[in-house]
């Protein structure tokens, strides 16, 4: 973007280049953070354009001996407090302004669970459904070759995120160690164990969702066994949080995925739901349940809803029919900005993804501490850090949400980014 000929400094993109979906509402989050802190405009730009970003094409030679080519994108939000660091996403529907917008909120997500980290993101636009094994390995090296020149351990840390898992970590660190010419572990996280994964990191970001989630319910007065939950998403978030919420002793009554959704009254066994979904491929068809459709499940009559797929499912068409009281945000912005306003008027209490999910990165910080130190830590030592971790930030937006009558969404964003213009400050612009 270049500066107008007179010199003054053109406006800080909030809504001007994205009209409408993440990064929209991303920079109008930012905006009324900076707002609420009373920030200048020149800090605002900075933090309303990512440091770095790259936009690669991605081709791949298919096992039938053909050539598809995908676009791939890695961006950078943030570096002021450390390292960037943010999920790698295969995805059809992937594009840099969800990368971008994915990206800022990484940064949120970093400062206002203090790890260390500004945030990032990767993205290819693929189904991953459309292709083998092999295929899928062909295409994560040759992106991570792509963008070789911006990653590693001390510069953007990859991890995984929708489409992505384990196996793809693994490829990534090996492509990158293989170009190095020595074995990296720390340049990803949430790798397999037995190539230093931490123990406790797979389940992170689903047992951090159910932590907040019960904090919620506790603060509403809400008994665990007296209650219901809705669960949008049965994949690595959405499969763990309705797991633990159950074994907490909440009846868990509905969940989707991508094909299908089902429901109980007196709350699904979610330990059978997953062997089924692991034999047939999806919830759908789960025996002793009810088939609904996968679009009610966010107006179903629960109490809480945890929606832990995709963004934008809970929007100004449905936010009025939602019926839960609680909305615990496992998948990264579920919420549009405009269905956050009707859901605050409406007193549903909405925990922002920034601070529900970030279990997940919590102990991806771990891995590569213990990656770094070449040290394994108990599963338990994991899971009490994990816990201190959720519990602070969930108590430090719960206060300043009170201080200054702001929703958690509101307050999480303001905290974090206050936290990230102080680093900013004291290390100061250079030149
Ligand atoms: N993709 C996850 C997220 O959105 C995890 C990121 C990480 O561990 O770096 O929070």
């Amino acid at each position: 973007m270049t500066a107008p000929h007179d010199g003054s400094t053109p406006p800080v993109p909030t809504q001007l280049d994205a009209h409408h979906g993440p990064l929209a509402d991303a920079r109008a989050q930012l905006a009324a953070a900076v707002d609420h802190l009373g920030v200048d405009d020149g800090t605002h730009r900075m933090l309303a354009i990512p440091r770095r970003e790259m936009a690669v094409a991605v081709p791949l030679r298919r096992d039938d001996g053909s050539t598809a080519v995908y676009e791939g994108f890695r961006v950078q939000h943030n570096f002021s407090r450390g390292p960037a660091k943010g999920g790698l996403r295969f995805f059809p529907a992937v594009d840099l302004d969800e990368v971008r917008a994915l990206a800022m909120w990484m940064t949120w997500k970093c400062a206002l669970v203090d790890v260390p980290y500004g945030g990032a993101k990767g993205g290819v636009a693929i189904d991953t459904r459309d292709h083998s094994g092999s295929e899928l390995e062909r295409v994560t090296r040759r992106y991570t070759s792509e963008i070789l020149p911006i990653i590693g351990p001390e510069v953007d840390i990859p991890a995984p995120d929708i489409g992505t898992d384990e196996q793809t970590m693994a490829w990534i660190m090996d492509t990158y160690s293989a170009s190095v010419g020595h074995t990296v572990p720390g340049v990803v996280t949430g790798k397999p164990i037995s190539l230093g994964g931490s123990l406790g990191r797979a389940l992170a970001t689903s047992r951090g969702v159910a932590h907040i989630a019960l904090m919620a319910m506790a603060s509403r007065g809400m008994d665990p066994s007296d209650t219901t939950a809705a669960v949008q998403g049965f994949g690595k978030v959405g499969r763990g949080a309705a797991r633990f919420l159950a074994d907490a002793g909440v009846r868990v009554q509905a969940v989707s995925d991508i094909d299908g959704a089902v429901w109980a009254g007196d709350g699904l066994d979610i330990t059978r739901l997953g062997a089924h979904a692991d034999e047939t491929g999806s919830v759908a068809g789960f025996p002793g349940a009810e088939p609904i459709d996968p679009a009610s499940l966010v107006t179903l009559d629960v109490d809480v809803l945890v929606p832990a797929a995709v963004e934008g499912v809970i929007t100004e068409d449905n936010a009025d029919h939602v019926r839960a009281s609680i909305i615990v945000e496992g998948a990264n912005g579920p919420t549009t900005n405009e269905a956050d306003a009707i859901l605050g008027e409406r007193d549903v209490l909405v925990v922002p993804d920034i601070l529900a999910n970030a279990g997940g990165v919590v102990v991806s910080y771990f891995e590569w501490v213990q990656a770094n130190q070449a040290y394994q830590w108990s599963e338990r030592e994991v899971k009490d850090r994990l816990e201190e971790r959720m519990t602070r930030a969930w108590h430090d937006v719960v206060e300043y949400a009170g201080a200054h009558r702001l929703t958690y969404r509101e307050a999480a964003t303001a905290l974090s980014v206050r936290r990230v213009i102080e680093a900013h400050e004291l290390r100061g612009l250079y030149p």
